[in-house]
């Protein structure tokens, strides 16, 4: 049985005040309102992480937006697995577009911060995404099986089996723009097959794929009850409590 997950993405939102606050209002009603098995994370800013482990518990899980691939060193204003790891983190975003964008990450890089995340026990939340132009070009599912091909074929299949997918196309980021459940399901179930290419059925099986760009609590029951969709990376959605939280039930209605 493949693991369901909504995880929110604060991006670079939330001073320490506005964080606790918000947090604390999402794991009340995580706790009082959740049914079922889903697991709900919380990627939130490097400043967070502490806190927010110790106030989520086991009701909602904490995660980082990046990590570092080196464990230390003359790194300036970076941050490392270990690091993210000692403070009670779970999960790690590796390979956000904005971050492939606005930071130059490229897959090899990508590769390296992957592995450095498993060695120190985080989930990698590993995303890939194709622009406006690769999907009107009509050529995405080659860019797509090129980024999980770089960014995660390396590993072994006991390895690739820790990671979460993350699949994000990048026009839908923060746009108001949602694949439609079909569009989304489409390439959820192509990201499948390449993963059971490379490492056989049960392994694909198990994987879990989440949809990231725009999923907010109208269009989240749509997306979720897609036979290749195990949840969600929520962005804009997560900075509101009662939003993501409505998201986080979808996957009940
Ligand atoms: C994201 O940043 O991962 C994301 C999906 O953003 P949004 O939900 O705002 O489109």
């Amino acid at each position: 049985m493949r693991k369901k997950i909504v995880a929110g993405n604060w991006k670079m939102n939330m001073d320490y005040a506005e964080g606790i606050s918000l947090f604390s209002e999402i794991v009340n009603m995580v706790r009082d309102e959740q049914k079922g098995e889903q697991i709900a994370v919380i990627c939130a800013p490097f400043i967070h992480l502490n806190s927010l482990s110790k106030l989520g518990g086991t009701t909602v899980y904490i995660g980082a937006q990046n990590c570092h691939q080196n464990e230390s060193g003359a790194y300036t204003g970076e941050t490392s697995a270990k690091m993210v790891k000692s403070v009670g983190c779970a999960y790690v975003i590796i390979g956000h577009s904005e971050r492939r964008q606005y930071f130059a990450e490229n897959d090899q890089l990508l590769a390296e911060k992957t592995t450095a995340a498993l060695k120190n026990n985080l989930t990698p939340i590993f995303c890939i995404g194709e622009t406006l132009d690769e999907r009107n070009n009509g050529n995405y599912f080659e860019i797509l099986k090129s980024q999980i091909t770089a960014g995660t074929f390396d590993l072994s299949a006991e390895d690739f089996s820790k990671l979460v997918i993350a699949y994000e196309p990048v026009w839908a980021i923060g746009t108001g723009l949602t694949a439609s459940s079909e569009q989304a399901q489409e390439v959820h179930a192509f990201i499948r097959q390449e993963i059971a290419s490379k490492y056989g059925t049960e392994v694909a099986e198990n994987t879990t794929i989440l949809y990231g760009g725009s999923c907010n609590p109208k269009n989240a029951a749509d997306l979720f009850a897609q036979k290749d969709i195990d949840g969600g990376l929520i962005g804009g959605a997560s900075l509101k409590s009662r939003d993501f939280v409505d998201i986080v039930k979808a996957f009940n209605s």
